[in-house]
């Protein structure tokens, strides 16, 4: 048995069988194959090494004809592996001594081989990884060729493990028989994490080296409530991991019965819970959750298609379909939030050093004028649909909002010319995400239509701690008193100038936080929609009144440990056999 701990990105527990995935997301077939084809898999294994160095040489005479031969030799390096007969040896014995597939073979010896520069201090040899991923890479492509299976036709349920996953194969995991997900990489608020929590299935990432350890076909189990990867369990484990899963199941059920009731206080306090999404066609997700609306539409998940950026009318269509889906509720739409984490960085010859500190978010639209107003008007076109509302992200000074909001007046000039139809009183606001918006509240109060509090940013940028950095991630930590103390104190502002405010971080929708955040005076929370029934029971279990206590004790505490613990004790008590 092997555990591996990592971070909860989705409560649950899923016990099933492995299926690796590469880093190019395809599947690495499970390890053994009948013993009357091992000969074939030793030709398939060498015919693909024999493919690989002859690719290897086309692309090195190519670039030494243009970089020089210097540039050139960098290939040497990766014809030198895949000649090397210590490393064919291994990967041949793996095929005739334990009858692993060909692919599975050479998967086993290049990540063994990974491990070993992964465990070098001299950060040129470290900097070899990448270079032996891509060795693996080519080998895998040739191994498999046209017999490489995608994820969509998993005819098992299974738990996928990868080093990391894009975004897109992240969403397209929404359709596979996928029970559970566990990743080497990633933050709690990272965007995958935010991704997987959308659908709901027990995931932990930043397990750091899970996709090395574990192999397509070991029996897992993820404890997406437990932080834990357990490999190979044994008969015990596994039989109290099917009687925890047998409880979760039924809490599950129990919820769906929440979703035609009100989310109110036992002392009579209605909250708003809304939903939030990254793809048109989870509006209606949300109002089967029991949504009141979309609080957080991020609109530039529309930029992770094949086709490339979303021409007006191809947005107006996603607006148009999340308005309809979400029948009369409000949908808020964010701008794009491009950058940082987020698709323009590996569209960029050279990469910015510190990309969350960098062009990212309303400062990316704001220099690309002419694609922010293209959204602008966009959005204003489907203002007449619904109520639809527009938040800029990732505000740091009020110039900032003014010259987003000057954007917007243009594109609304230029539609009233044009004579096409908006929402001329569309309710416009901000993220408020950086610490600067959050000291100089009093000022943006006065200015904005709403707040909408992104915690996944604000926590980061308040602690100086990466959000997507798994390095790092327990010093990510939303309990900092700091942080709640800041929250306290934006919420209360908000209220005394009477401008509406909610938060969609994903605090919002953790059961751990309703009581605090209740108490503190919120009361729209948006949330990924899987989030809304858990947050309602809790919200139906407890009084104003008590919420206003746990949250003035928990003012109290001077460290996050403090009061982390004191959270969940508090809502332990009220959902004693929930995962929280
Ligand atoms: C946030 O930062 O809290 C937020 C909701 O925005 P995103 O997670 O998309 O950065
Ligand atoms: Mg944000």
């Amino acid at each position: 048995m092997e555990i591996l701990t990592g971070i909860a990105v989705c409560p649950g527990v899923a016990i099933a069988e492995a299926v690796v995935l590469n880093t190019e997301d395809y599947r690495i077939p499970r390890r053994a194959v009948p013993a009357g084809e091992v000969s074939a898999q030793a030709e398939v294994l060498s015919a693909a090494i024999t493919v690989s160095i002859e690719e290897i040489r086309t692309q090195m005479d190519l670039v030494s004809h243009r970089l020089g031969h210097d540039a050139g030799d960098v290939f040497n390096w990766h014809i030198g592996v895949l000649q090397d007969p210590q490393i064919q040896r291994s990967i041949e014995n793996l095929i005739r001594e334990r009858k692993y597939s060909a692919a599975y073979a050479v998967s086993t010896i290049m990540r063994n081989y990974q491990r070993r520069f992964m465990q070098m201090s001299d950060p040129l040899l470290a900097e070899r990884i990448r270079d032996v991923q891509d060795i693996e890479r080519r080998l895998l492509r040739n191994v498999l060729g046209e017999s490489r299976e995608d994820l969509e036709h998993l005819s098992e349920s299974s738990i996928v493990v990868a080093h990391d996953l894009s975004p897109t194969v992240a969403v397209s995991l929404g359709h596979a028989n996928v029970a559970g997900v566990a990743l080497d990489v990633g933050g709690s608020t990272s965007h995958t994490a935010i991704l997987l929590r959308a659908l709901s299935r027990p995931a932990v990432i930043g397990a750091k080296d899970v996709s090395t350890r574990v192999s397509g076909g070991d029996l897992v189990i993820v404890d997406g409530s437990g932080q834990m990867i357990i490999a190979h369990p044994d008969e015990e484990t596994l039989e109290q991991y099917r009687a925890r899963q047998q409880t979760y199941t039924r809490i599950e059920r129990e919820l769906i019965q929440l979703r035609d009731l009100e989310p109110t206080t036992q002392d009579g306090v209605r909250v708003e819970l809304m939903g939030n999404i990254e793809f048109a066609s989870e509006a209606a997700t949300c109002v089967e959750k029991g949504a009141d609306g979309i609080g957080l539409y991020r609109s530039e998940f529309l930029f992770l298609r094949a086709e490339g950026p979303p021409d007006e009318e191809e947005q107006y269509q996603a607006y148009r379909e999340a308005i309809e889906g979400t029948r009369g509720r409000p949908v808020t739409i964010r701008t794009f939030d491009l950058g940082a984490d987020k698709y323009t960085q590996e569209r960029q010859y050279e990469q910015e050093r510190n990309p969350m500190l960098g062009l990212r978010s309303i400062r990316y639209s704001l220099q690309h004028l002419d694609m922010f107003k293209v959204q602008l008007r966009a959005i204003l076109r489907a203002s007449v649909l619904g109520e639809v509302r527009l938040m800029f992200p990732l505000i740091m000074s009020l110039m900032e909002y003014r010259q987003a909001k000057m954007t917007l007046h243009d594109a609304m000039e230029d539609l009233e010319e044009e004579g096409l139809p908006f929402n001329p009183h569309i309710e416009v606001g901000m993220m408020l995400e950086t610490p600067a918006a959050a000291l100089q509240c009093r000022e943006f109060a006065r200015e904005v239509g709403f707040v909408s509090i992104g915690t996944n940013d604000l926590v980061q940028y308040l602690l100086a701690v990466d959000r997507g950095n798994e390095r790092v991630s327990r010093f990510y930590n939303m309990t900092h008193p700091a942080v709640i103390r800041v929250l306290r104190d934006v919420i209360r502002t908000c209220a005394k100038a009477e401008v509406a405010c909610s938060l969609c971080g994903e605090m919002a929708g953790q059961p751990l936080y309703t009581l605090l955040l209740l108490g503190l005076g919120l009361r729209t929370f948006s949330m990924a929609p899987a989030s809304i029934p858990e947050v309602k029971k809790l919200v139906r279990l407890t009084t104003l009144a008590h919420a206003e206590r746990v949250a003035r004790k928990a003012l109290t505490f001077e460290t996050e440990r403090q009061v982390s613990n004191y959270l969940r004790d508090m809502t332990r008590k009220l959902l004693p056999e929930d995962p929280i």
